[in-house]
C-alpha cells in the first residue's frame, strides 16, 4: 500500500489514523502541533513522542519537508527566492517578500503549468505535476524556519494554475488557516488564476474569505487571446460574471491582475477599455510591468506608460495601483529561476 503523506492530512483524518495504529487520542494533537505549528523537519524530532510510536510513524507515513536548494537575496530589497527539492528530483521556487505589514510568501502551487500565457516562463515546458498540499504548506514552513519570522501573508501566485489543482489547493488553505496550525487568517491569503471560470464558481460556494486573484492582462477577448491561450475557452464576459458571483458569495473584493507590456496592452485605449469593463465592480487593479523572460520576446512599459496607464483608471473610478516591483535582480518572475536552475543542468538529486 502506497504510504499517506501525514502532513497533508486534517487533524480530524490524523485522530482516526492513531485510533487505528492504537495510540491514543492525544498523541494526534501531539504530532499536528509538530508538524504545523513547531514545524518539524522530522518525526526524529518530536522529542515528547515515545521512539516506537516515532519509528511507527516512519514507517506508514511519509514526510514532507523540501530541503533548500538555493537562496537568492535581493541586494535592493532584502526578498529572497528559494529553490526547493521535492522527494523525486523536481525544483519548487517560493518567495518571501518583506512589506511594511507583515512578511509575505508567494508559492507555487504545481510543478511547471500547463496553462500557455505567452509571457510566462513557468509555462514553457509544460506541467509537470501537481503540488501536495503538504509540498505548499511546507514552502512557507521551511521559509519561515529558515527566516526566524512569522509569515503573515500568502498568495499563491508562483509556479503553477492553483486551480488546476483545486482539490489540493483546498485542503492546504484548510491547513494553513487551522487554529491549531499556523492560523494564517483567511483574509491574509490570495488565490491567483488566469480564470478556470468553473473552479472559480466552485470556490466561491466555499464562501472562503481569501481573496481571489484574476490574472486578466487584457480588456478585450481579442486581445487576451494573443497573450493567454485560456482566453479560448472563457470569455471576458463569464469571466465578470463569475467574479461578481465571487463577491456576492463571500463579500470579497476582486483583485484584477494587469501584467503591462509595452505596445501590446499599455496604451490609453487599452486602460479606457479595461475601465469600462470593470467600472462599478467591487474590485482592485495590480498593474505591474512585464517581467522580461529570455525565452520571451515582451517587453515592459516604460515607468510614464505604467503611471499614465493607472491615471487613467483612477480617473474613470477604478481603484488601481502599481505594484512595487520586488526582486528584480533575483529572477523575480514566476519559473524563472527554476528554469536557471535547469538549464544549468543541475539537478535536485545530484
Ligand atoms: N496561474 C496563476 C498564478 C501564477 S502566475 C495565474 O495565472 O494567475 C501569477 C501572476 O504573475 C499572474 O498574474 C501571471 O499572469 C503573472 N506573470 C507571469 N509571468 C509574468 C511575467 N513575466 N511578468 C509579469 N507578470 C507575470
Amino acid at each position: 500500500m502506497e504510504k499517506k503523506d501525514i502532513k497533508s492530512l486534517t487533524l480530524a483524518e490524523l485522530k482516526t489514523e492513531m485510533e487505528e495504529m492504537g495510540q491514543k487520542p492525544f498523541r494526534a494533537k501531539q504530532l499536528y502541533e509538530w508538524m504545523h505549528r513547531k514545524l518539524a523537519r522530522g518525526f526524529d524530532e518530536m522529542t515528547n513522542l515515545p521512539l516506537a510510536m516515532r519509528e511507527q510513524c516512519g514507517v506508514s507515513y511519509t514526510y514532507t519537508a523540501l530541503p533548500i536548494v538555493a537562496v537568492q537575496e535581493s541586494a535592493v530589497d532584502g526578498t529572497k527566492k528559494y529553490l526547493f527539492a521535492l522527494e523525486d528530483g523536481n525544483v519548487v521556487e517560493s518567495v518571501w517578500m518583506r512589506y511594511k505589514h507583515g512578511n509575505s510568501v508567494c508559492i507555487s502551487s504545481q510543478v511547471g503549468c500547463r496553462m500557455g500565457c505567452r509571457f510566462c516562463a513557468s509555462t514553457i515546458d509544460g506541467l509537470v505535476r501537481n503540488l501536495t498540499p503538504a509540498e505548499m504548506l511546507d514552502q512557507i514552513y521551511a521559509i519561515t524556519r529558515e527566516t526566524g519570522e512569522r509569515v503573515s501573508n500568502v498568495v499563491v501566485m508562483g509556479s503553477g494554475e492553483p486551480l488546476d489543482n483545486y482539490e489540493n489547493l483546498l485542503r492546504f488553505l484548510t491547513l494553513l488557516t487551522d487554529e491549531n496550525g499556523l492560523h494564517i487568517s483567511q483574509r491574509s491569503v490570495t488565490v491567483s488564476t488566469c480564470g478556470l471560470v468553473p473552479k472559480m464558481r466552485e470556490l466561491a460556494q466555499e464562501k472562503l474569505q481569501i481573496t481571489l486573484a484574476l490574472s486578466l492582462h487584457a480588456a478585450t477577448d481579442e486581445k487576451r487571446r494573443e497573450i493567454m491561450p485560456i482566453a479560448d475557452r472563457y470569455s471576458l464576459a463569464e469571466l465578470m460574471e463569475v467574479c461578481g458571483d465571487y463577491f456576492a458569495q463571500t463579500g470579497r473584493r476582486i483583485t484584477f491582475e494587469y501584467s503591462l507590456v509595452r505596445d501590446v496592452n499599455d496604451t490609453r485605449e487599452d486602460a479606457e477599455t479595461l475601465a469600462a469593463l470593470i467600472r462599478g465592480m467591487n474590485c482592485h487593479v495590480n498593474l505591474i510591468p512585464v517581467n522580461p523572460v529570455r525565452e520571451r520576446a515582451y517587453v515592459q512599459s516604460d515607468r510614464r506608460a505604467v503611471e499614465a496607464f493607472a491615471e487613467t483608471l483612477q480617473r474613470k473610478g477604478v481603484n488601481a495601483t502599481v505594484r512595487r516591483e520586488l526582486g528584480r535582480d533575483i529572477d523575480g518572475a514566476c519559473g524563472q529561476l527554476r528554469r536557471r536552475f535547469l538549464e544549468d543542468g543541475k539537478r535536485a538529486d545530484t
